[in-house]
């Protein structure tokens, strides 16, 4: 996958299309990403102690990481990436907009 945890992103398909946010956290074997303010749902907690009241807490859920572009932190325009090796070898992750290359 090439996507990882805090890279800004945006989704393409879905309900929640034309939103863009932080990946929270990546699922490369499922190839999931959560990502802020983004398929939001909500978990129902119920009330441990007596007296106490159950809670709503939203949360964004994990979503199929084909359904979103990395916005290339170069020139800003929502891509997608290939992957080329830096002259030391180090794996670079690369904007078909722009060339730019980034980790
Ligand atoms: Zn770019």
């Amino acid at each position: 996958m090439q996507i990882k945890s805090g890279d800004t992103v945006k989704v393409i398909r879905g309900k929640d299309r034309g939103k863009s946010g932080k990946v929270v956290q990546a699922f490369p074997r499922q190839g999931l990403l959560s990502i802020e303010g983004v398929n939001l749902s909500v978990k129902h907690l119920r009330a441990r102690k007596a007296g106490e009241r159950g809670q709503k807490v939203q949360f964004p859920a994990p979503m199929p990481a084909c359904k979103v572009l990395v916005v290339c932190p170069q020139c800003g325009k929502p891509t997608r990436i290939g992957v080329v090796r830096a002259e030391s070898g180090v794996r670079e992750r690369k904007c078909k907009h722009c060339q730019a290359t980034f980790r």
